[in-house]
């Protein structure tokens, strides 16, 4: 089993990577817990759950199932998680498990966060997404009118990652999750950068899975520990972010995983970045690597216009001009204001070609 430690300003926490260890999560739970809530979704629940309720050794352990799907981190799954905690007499004392992929931990963390001014939890992450979601601390809802506006900075106090839960993944899920890693990769250093695209995501062996998310959660847990609330260097996180978002939003949540989107904006950032300073970024092995893996690639359905506007609603737009983050050089970003006329310039080069 691998660890990886975590500096938070409210605390230390691990991550725990290796394949069955979610059954040994009982062994590690130091704290005398009054009760444990257990958050999942009902696909998890049907291939998972049974188990890893009887393997937590605890007389009084509950659990709360989700629909699964980007929808269940609303207002009202949130309000049926802390009416189910109330239900089950959860105090001060008692731990929440969010056992799921982005969304459960997402959710549960948000629960966790609020209910009682917040209790503990963890977070046993069961996609490759979820390596990006589970550390940080960022925890989140989504309102109508936008993607994890109600949320807050809430660490947990341990993550399981137990990489057997992953042999279920679908490949759409496989594929969105090696798309944050990839661009982990991008920011921290090349060679991590070159394995990456020299791999089969349809044949991928598990020790190699554990070693890409070791060195993706310790990329992301460098920049995190020095700027947890995103006022610095955390932004660049948002590589292939802007364009990304942009994607996911016009072609309707559903039909592109995020992953799948951020690929494309990664794309786009690392073209861009190598037009601006002139340096090489791999950008047609990146492509390839796309197109062996079957990314989707849905250009004939965009809109330039359409695409701009929503560029411009970035998280990151300041006083109407879009910020994008690019790179000098692997693993060296900036953060660069593109005028409007650069960046459709740049968006009609790159749907065109
Ligand atoms: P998800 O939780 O919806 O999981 C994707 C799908 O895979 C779901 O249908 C789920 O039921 C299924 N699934 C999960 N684990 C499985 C397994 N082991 N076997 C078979 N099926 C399984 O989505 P996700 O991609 O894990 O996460 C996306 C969410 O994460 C988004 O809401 C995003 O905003 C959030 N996120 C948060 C952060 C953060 O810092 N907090 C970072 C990145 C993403
Ligand atoms: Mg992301």
């Amino acid at each position: 089993m691998k660890e990886i430690i975590i500096k938070s300003s409210s605390h230390t926490y691990p991550i725990y990577i290796g394949e069955s260890i979610r059954f040994q999560l009982n062994e590690v739970l130091k704290e005398d817990y009054s009760s444990i809530l257990v958050v999942t979704d009902d696909h998890l629940e049907k291939l998972y759950l049974n188990s890893f309720l009887q393997s937590l050794n605890h007389n009084k352990v509950h659990h709360a199932t989700i629909p699964a799907g980007e929808s269940s981190k609303s207002i009202e799954q949130f309000y049926q998680l802390h009416s189910a905690a109330i239900e089950y007499g959860l105090d001060r004392s008692s731990l929440l498990i969010a056992f799921g992929g982005g969304v459960v931990g997402d959710l549960a963390g948000f629960v966790a966060a609020t209910y009682m001014r917040g209790i503990d939890y963890i977070q046993v992450p069961t996609t490759i997404l979820a390596h990006d979601s589970s550390v940080g601390g960022k925890v989140a809802i989504n309102h109508e009118n936008g993607k994890n506006l109600i949320g807050s900075f809430y660490p947990p106090k341990m993550v399981v990652y137990d990489i057997e839960m992953l042999d279920t993944l679908p490949l759409k899920e496989i594929r969105s999750g090696y798309a944050e890693l990839i661009k982990e990769a991008l920011l921290s250093d090349e060679s991590f950068y070159d394995e990456l695209l020299n791999t089969n995501l349809q044949f991928l062996r598990n020790e190699h899975l554990i070693e890409h998310l070791e060195k993706g959660i310790t990329t992301k847990a460098t920049i995190v520990e020095e700027d947890e609330r995103e006022l610095g260097n955390r932004k660049y996180l948002n590589l292939g972010h802007t364009f990304g978002h942009a994607l996911e939003a016009e072609l309707g949540y559903g039909n592109l995983t995020h992953g799948e989107s951020v690929a494309i904006g990664l794309l786009f950032a690392l073209t861009i970045s190598e037009k601006e300073f002139d340096m090489d970024m791999k950008v047609k092995r990146f492509y390839q690597w796309l197109k062996m893996n079957d990314y989707p690639f849905p250009v004939e359905q965009l809109n330039i216009n359409k695409l701009f506007s929503r560029m411009k609603v970035d998280k990151k737009t300041v006083s109407q001009s879009i910020q994008m983050v690019l790179l000098k050089d692997i693993g060296v970003p900036v953060m660069v204001e593109l005028g409007n006329e650069k960046i459709n310039e740049y968006l009609f080069l790159f749907l065109e070609q």
